[in-house]
């Protein structure tokens, strides 16, 4: 395979094994990713666990329908007390963590320590908003969200996550982050109501037990570096029951912030705390998810605004 037929960075690459209910999504994240977790500086093992969060909405949203969000959110009492990223409809994702003093150590169960992972779809006021929520378990996030589908939603799962700095020749450093996971999933095109019990029949077990042993043996570097194309991996990975591979769909950070959501925030305060927040004339506020900085007049007023 050469290059110019290789699904770029900053996509989701939807595919099926052979002619078996196993679907999966395999994503590759360069550019969004950094502009994402560049804007936040958290130390290291934080950026690794946002990433691999980032890596799950991703691959999770791209099965959305409708218009809306997937959010993930993990809420622990570790050194990192929350962790928020969310997909929304057409690729755009962002994310965010809340964290102490440290240590951070690396791994989901060291950074969250004891809480709930929850996941949720949430298609706009006129749908019903669908939440998972199970008990953070396992070392990585891999293993939480492996755990998260076999506790909330009863659906055979195998997910690997990879982040990195990576630097090609020539270039800056920048983060990158790969993950595939698949699924059991029967039905017409894969379609199920949430909930109904999977039967398994014995080939389907045995295309299931070869898959996630498959995906078990996924290197994190076969993730992350730019040089394996996403085909060749599933390739490699899947080429004994054959794999499909669907139309990339493609990412990008994207935050969805501006003055006037900000605004609504602020006119929830009174006349007395806006004066306290007030800071050589201004009033700052910075966007707990891409740290945009927006400036308002002590009156609430946006700048530059009327
Ligand atoms: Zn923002």
């Amino acid at each position: 395979m050469t290059d110019g037929d290789s699904v770029k960075d900053d996509t989701v690459l939807p595919f099926q094994v052979g002619e078996t209910a196993v679907r999966g999504r395999l994503v590759r994240l360069a550019g969004a990713l950094d502009e994402i977790l560049t804007a936040h500086r958290f130390p290291d093992p934080v950026s690794e666990l946002i990433g691999e969060a980032v890596c799950l909405v991703s691959m999770m949203g791209a099965a959305l329908k409708f218009d809306g969000k997937f959010i993930f959110q993990a809420q622990g009492d570790g050194p990192v007390t929350v962790a928020v990223a969310d997909y929304s409809v057409g690729g755009g994702l962002r994310a965010t963590a809340t964290i102490g003093d440290g240590p951070f150590e690396r791994g989901a169960a060291a950074l969250l320590g004891k809480g709930h992972l929850a996941m949720t779809i949430d298609q706009g006021p006129d749908m019903e908003r669908y939440q998972g929520v199970t008990p953070i378990e396992g070392a990585r996030l891999a293993a939480a969200a492996v755990s998260y589908f076999d506790q909330s939603e009863q659906i055979p799962t195998a997910v690997k996550l990879a982040v990195g700095r990576f630097q090609a020749p020539g270039a800056k450093e920048q983060w990158r982050a790969g993950g595939i996971m698949a699924q059991f999933v029967p039905g017409e095109g894969g379609s199920r109501e949430r909930g109904e019990e999977i039967l398994m029949g014995a080939e389907d077990r045995e295309a299931w037990d070869r898959t996630s042993a498959f995906i078990e043996t996924v290197q994190d570097d076969e993730l992350l570096d730019p040089v394996i194309s996403a085909e060749t991996l599933l390739y490699r990975l899947f080429h004994e029951d054959g794999v499909r591979v669907f139309d990339p769909q493609p990412l990008r950070a994207a935050c969805g912030c501006n003055h006037d959501k900000i605004s609504a925030v602020l006119e929830r305060y009174s006349a007395a705390d806006l004066g306290d927040m007030v800071e050589d004339g201004w009033i700052r506020v910075t966007c707990e998810f891409c740290r945009k900085e927006y400036r308002f007049t002590p009156a609430g007023q946006p700048e530059g605004g009327s």
